[in-house]
């Protein structure tokens, strides 16, 4: 523990850390502007070739070497300064379909084409435009401290996180083939309740794994004023619907946190024809293999037997798909976590470092951990709001625009500054420090 602590004491004091930190402020002008220009030029997911340029060019005018062809536009920019560990830093890159309605000055005016071929709005509701600002200036910050360090960077800057794809891309291209192992995986997320300035982490479980399953199922239709000729799959989803519900109540144990939702359903025409189909789409959450396991399963069994219980054959038990890739979910490694929540807390003062408790909202940064090269990997809050709004909106009891919201809008400097020197604080622990 002194050993920890006089390292810590170190790292604070470190001249080069010092005149990295100056170099922020100073930079910031210069950051605020891409972040603008990143801000109204959004792009959508795998669409983002304009957005990834910005970055490779800048990474590669600051000595970097560009790795690409991970899939989409993702590509990863390896710096290597001396022998030590080699310390990977993730944004991701793409934005919504979302019409802004912040009202700023900046806001986005961008469209683009979706999946479907439609024209949509598009905007950064997810803040990934602060993370890849953020990515810029660190990468600025530790080539101009390079002398301050040594080993191996690795910037990775990923296609589209909110569609589930990118990071299962890159791996699938290879990408821990293709750059230096990392030793450690490092990430940050905008979080809108969370004051600009500070910092929200947990060690272990951080954000879910998700899937999406789509279910049909079967039935044997007819004439609505005939029910008795029939097997109504209207009815057989209502109660697989319920039943689904008994998954999370009554089979997972209740100091497992599960979510089992039935988002969508369909089926059927006209009022007096009973149809042959009915189709659902669900979302699963968990964090941990074993109840993610046990929840598909439970669906498994709960919609053949209800199927087999209305008296339909075994050819019309329901057909399940769950679509590749899910998103596991993202643990944050502790003795990871507790180092570099160390010299945040140093560096910010413990009131600005804030333990969260865990959301089941999922995040595919959980790839970079989950290899057959495991990597202790962090993901932490970076605080994007208002102090005063988030003080005024506690006062009068009301919610602030989440992630995703047409009205989400982040407060830049603050929320830049200190992602920035959060980065540039947990690598200079990471690669100036030995393992504690
Ligand atoms: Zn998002
Ligand atoms: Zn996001």
């Amino acid at each position: 523990m002194l050993l920890i602590f006089s390292m810590l004491e170190a790292t604070s004091q470190s001249p080069g850390l010092k005149s990295a930190d100056d170099f922020i402020d100073t930079n910031y002008p210069s950051l605020d502007k891409l972040y603008k220009q990143l801000h109204q030029n959004p792009e959508l997911s795998l669409h983002e070739e304009k957005t990834s340029e910005i970055i490779a060019s800048e990474l590669k005018s600051l000595g970097f070497e560009v790795i690409r062809k991970l899939g989409a536009y993702s590509h990863a920019d390896i710096y290597k300064n001396g022998k030590g560990p080699t310390v990977l830093i993730r944004t991701d890159m793409d934005a919504l379909p979302v019409e802004e309605k912040t009202g700023l000055p900046y806001a986005s005016k961008a469209v683009g084409i979706n999946a479907i071929g439609n024209e949509v709005s598009v905007m950064h509701a997810c803040g990934h435009d602060l993370h890849m600002t953020v990515f810029v200036g660190t990468a600025r910050a530790l080539i101009k401290a390079k002398d301050h360090w040594k080993g191996t960077l690795v910037m990775v800057a990923q296609s589209a996180e909110e569609v589930g794809l990118g990071a299962d891309l890159m791996f699938k291209a290879g990408l821990y083939d293709k750059i230096p192992k990392p030793d450690y995986a490092i990430a940050l997320h905008a979080n809108p309740y969370l004051e600009a300035g500070k910092l929200g982490y947990r060690e272990g479980a951080f954000l879910a794994s998700v899937d999406m399953m789509d279910l049909t199922v079967f039935g044997e239709g007819g004439h609505g004023a005939a029910p008795h000729t029939t097997k109504d799959p209207i009815v057989l989803s209502a109660q697989m619907i319920l039943d689904f519900q008994t998954i999370v109540s009554r089979e997972i144990n209740p100091l497992e946190p599960a979510v089992v939702t039935v988002g969508s359903i369909h089926g059927g025409t006209v009022h007096n024809i009973i149809p042959d189909e009915v189709t659902m789409q669900l979302t699963l959450r968990s964090y941990s293999e074993d109840v993610r396991n046990q929840i598909i399963a439970s669906i498994h069994r709960i919609s053949k037997n209800v199927a087999l219980a209305a008296g339909l054959s075994n050819d019309k038990i329901p057909v399940i798909k769950i679509r590749d890739p899910y998103t596991p979910a993202t643990i944050n490694d502790a003795a990871l976590t507790n180092r570099i929540v160390g010299v945040f807390s140093k560096k910010f003062g413990n009131d600005n470092v804030i333990e969260m408790p865990p959301y089941m909202v999922g995040e595919d940064f959980s790839r970079f951990g989950v290899q057959s090269h495991k990597v202790p990997i962090f993901m932490f809050w970076l605080g994007a709001m208002d102090p005063a709004k988030v003080k005024s909106a506690k006062e009068k009891g009301e919610q602030l625009p989440s992630l995703h919201s047409p009205y989400f809008a982040p407060l830049p400097e603050p929320a830049i500054k200190t992602g920035v020197k959060a980065m540039l604080v947990a690598a200079f622990e990471l690669f100036n420090h030995q393992k504690p």
